[in-house]
């Protein structure tokens, strides 16, 4: 009886003991410190936290993030804390690429430097081609009208105005949806290139000049990657004057052609046959170095510290542009970068360590298309078959007054005062309980509606891919989202501190527990 009863308080103390080592851990993840954190990574001084900025932000991100894991006495991961991440660089050749009106004999009508393209063939390329001016590119389901009835676009290059009669009609602005539907079209036609120009009704339109910043910024990839981010077709952007020189043995301007249009609801394509065309994209490349920061705290127990829990937030962001706007992404991805080191310092504040290794990585270039993690899943820490999940926070700082309605656009996904959206492939049901029963611990209502949408969209990516349980999460999509106003002062740190508490508490209880999480279902390719 006595016995028995000692064991019952022994065990209650050592279990009060776990509890408040638990409880002391979660306290350090704090308001303040998240604010310190957020308010120098996402200050003006990092520009962004991009590649070739004026000042490197993105490369003092990295230093003060190996900074913040040393002074708590994280291990780095490998050598060191930085893992090289080796990309190609390829920048649009403005000086060598360009559209060119050629008349008989090879004479050059016109020479146009400005133009520029959005992928197509990933090396340098030259066509020379036959020419088609086709309104708006557009067909329309409900009306049948269609640009290029009876006008065969095969191997020509295609040139289009933005918008269609629809929009134009009702004074609407163009879209990324719109545009991409008549490059499509011009795809199927089996069209060279697609030549896209501002429509004349519209010049304040800013789509051409939104798309130029990303076209002209420039894309990254691995080093020895295939190039994965080339678009089918030839797509590039070019001005009106250009147009009207190409439509000007119509005897019409451009401004009249989309009149004539609009008038008729009838379409004024033609096939150019006063010139052709020779379109010349060039790009140069070049080598960069990129970095993952991997800090590690190495497991309690001798061999299950083999296996770990890995966190991951991207700390890049989309730099600058124009006149000194800076893009400062202070939930994009401000918040989960300083959340990671909450988290650290939450398991570092332990004195018993969970039985497995938790891994922190800090990974670049996911705004050029998780390139980082992906360089991490090929190159891991811990092999991936010993990774038991992967939990990874990108947007965690913002709250909505109340949570959005059912089935609201993603757009207008933003998470109330308590919403989580935890983004996941369901390879374990396991974690998914665990997960829960945290989020109830904490008060936070978890939302799976995301999953879908976001599988692709983060660097759980290439954990999921590999069969790696995941936890994404995110507060949800809003309107300052990829814009200069994801500002600090936007941020909800209370929000920002129970969404840390909450990927400490999962990631510890991964970790710690004496079996590994089940996985009952493997990845879907
Ligand atoms: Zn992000």
């Amino acid at each position: 009886m006595i016995k028995t009863r000692m064991i019952l308080t022994l065990l209650l103390v050592l279990a009060a003991t776990t509890l408040y080592a638990q409880k002391r851990a979660l306290e350090t993840i704090n308001e303040s410190d998240l604010k310190a954190h957020l308010e120098f990574v996402a200050g003006d001084l990092m520009q962004g936290r991009d590649f070739f900025t004026d000042i490197p932000g993105l490369e003092i991100t990295a230093d003060y993030l190996k900074a913040q894991s040393m002074k708590m006495g994280l291990k780095p991961g490998g050598e060191s804390y930085f893992q090289s991440v080796a990309m190609i660089s390829s920048v649009p050749d403005q000086d060598n690429s360009y559209f060119e009106l050629k008349g008989e004999g090879d004479s050059v009508l016109y020479h146009d430097n400005t133009i520029f393209s959005l992928g197509g063939p990933s090396g340098n390329d030259t066509v020379h081609a036959e020419l088609v001016f086709a309104g708006y590119g557009w067909y329309d389901d409900k009306t049948k009208y269609n640009d290029t009835e009876g006008i065969d676009i095969k191997d020509k290059i295609v040139v289009v105005m933005t918008r269609n009669p629809e929009l134009v009609k009702e004074g609407k602005q163009t879209d990324t949806n719109v545009e991409m539907r008549k490059m499509q079209k011009a795809l199927m036609g089996g069209a060279k290139a697609l030549v896209i120009v501002p429509d004349p009704k519209n010049p304040d339109d800013n789509f051409v000049e939104s798309i130029r910043k990303y076209a002209t910024g420039g894309s990254l990839s691995l080093e020895g990657a295939k190039s994965r981010r080339t678009m089918p077709i030839r797509l590039v952007f070019g001005n009106l004057e250009l147009a009207n020189m190409i439509v000007r043995e119509s005897g019409k301007t451009m401004a009249q052609l989309q009149q004539e249009i609009q008038e008729s609801g009838q379409p004024k394509s033609f096939v150019v046959e006063s010139c052709s065309a020779k379109l010349q994209l060039v790009k140069k490349t070049s080598k960069i170095e990129g970095k993952n920061i991997i800090a590690v705290v190495e497991g309690s127990d001798p061999i299950l510290k083999n296996e770990c829990v890995v966190y991951t937030a991207h700390y890049d962001h989309l730099g600058m542009q124009g006149e000194g706007e800076i893009f400062n992404g202070a939930d994009d991805n401000g918040t989960g970068t300083v959340a990671l080191l909450e988290i650290a310092e939450a398991f570092q504040s332990l004195k018993k360590k969970p039985r497995r290794s938790i891994v922190f990585a800090w990974v670049t270039a996911e705004e050029k298309g998780l390139i980082g993690s992906d360089y991490y899943s090929q190159n891991p820490v811990f092999p991936l078959e010993n990774t038991l999940a992967d939990i990874n926070l990108d947007m965690v700082g913002r709250s909505a007054e109340k949570e959005p309605e059912e089935g609201a656009e993603l757009e207008k996904s933003l998470a109330g005062p308590n919403g989580l959206y935890i983004v996941s492939g369901k390879q374990s049901s396991e974690l998914i309980e665990l997960s829960e029963k945290v989020c109830g611990e904490l008060g936070l209502e978890p939302s799976d509606e995301l999953s879908d949408a976001f599988l692709s969209r983060s660097d759980y990516f290439h954990f999921y891919k590999n069969g790696i349980p995941v936890l994404g999460l995110s507060t949800g999509l809003h309107e300052d989202y990829h814009k200069v106003s994801d500002e600090l002062d936007k941020i909800d740190y209370t929000k920002m501190k129970r969404v840390a508490q909450y990927a400490f508490l999962v990631g510890e209880k991964v970790a710690n527990q004496k079996k590994r999480i089940v996985v009952d279902k493997p990845a879907v390719e």
